[in-house]
Parts: structure tokens; sequence; C-alpha cells
């Protein structure tokens, strides 16, 4: 079973580098955007203005993390998909013990667990796309 990719987000980072430029734990699950991958009912609108996307254009390296990750749940059933997020968020938790790091959704969610967000997250997404 392929592993989920995780991403460095500064916007929800728990600990930042030294000079705070950057997230020192990847902290956060992608997949591509756009009609043909994980947002069907993208309007035109939508894909003209669309930041994800844009993003995915400027930072080569972001968007085969998205891809690796899209490619590895698409045709997964449910329980795979727990099965890798569930990996994920062990790994997350991991680093941040290693590092002296919160949780995030300690401090975001007080209601869920990781793995309960993401998810519920990975799998509206793939609903949308008729993928269960
Ligand atoms: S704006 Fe949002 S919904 Fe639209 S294509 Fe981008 S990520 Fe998808």
């Amino acid at each position: 079973m392929p592993k989920l990719k995780r991403s460095h987000d500064r916007k929800v980072t728990t600990l930042s580098t030294p000079n705070g430029k950057r997230s020192a734990i990847a902290n956060t699950f992608g997949l591509p955007s756009g009609k043909q991958y994980s947002c069907p009912y993208a309007t035109s609108i939508c894909e003209r203005i669309c930041y994800a996307g844009k993003l995915e254009k400027m930072y080569t390296s972001v968007r085969e993390v998205l891809l690796h990750n899209w490619n590895a749940l698409r045709n997964a059933d449910r329980y795979d998909m727990w099965a890798m997020i569930d990996t994920m968020l062990l790994d997350f938790k991991q680093d941040c013990d290693t590092k002296g790091a919160t949780h995030l959704a300690e401090e975001g969610n007080a209601s869920g667990s990781d793995t309960d967000v993401l998810a519920v997250n990975c799998i509206l997404r793939c609903n949308r796309r008729g993928l269960h």
C-alpha cells in the first residue's frame, strides 16, 4: 500500500523553522485541484481564479506530491483510505513528538480526531468524484 505524502504549510504550522519561513514539520494533506481531479464541479470562473491551481503550476514539487496522493487514493477502497490516512497521521504525530510540537487536532478540533477530520475531507472529495 502506498504512503500518502504530507506537504509543509506555514499558515497552519504548530512549529516553524527558526527563520519563520517554513513549517518545521510536514503538516498538510492535499489533492490536486481542477475538474479532472478533486474539483469535479469547478466552474469556468473558479478555474480561472483558482489559488490552488496557480500554486500547483508555480511549484512543481508540490504538484508531484498532490498527484502522488491522488493516485494513491483514487482507486482505493474505504478501508485502504483509512489505513493510509491513519499511517500519515501517526507519522505526523511522531514528527510532532520528536520535535516537541503540539498536535494540530488538539488545538483546532476539540470534537474529533485528526483521522476524523482528514478522512471526512478525503471521503467527501472522493464521493464527489464517484470514487466509492
Ligand atoms: S477554486 Fe477551489 S473548487 Fe475551484 S478549482 Fe480551485 S480548489 Fe477547486
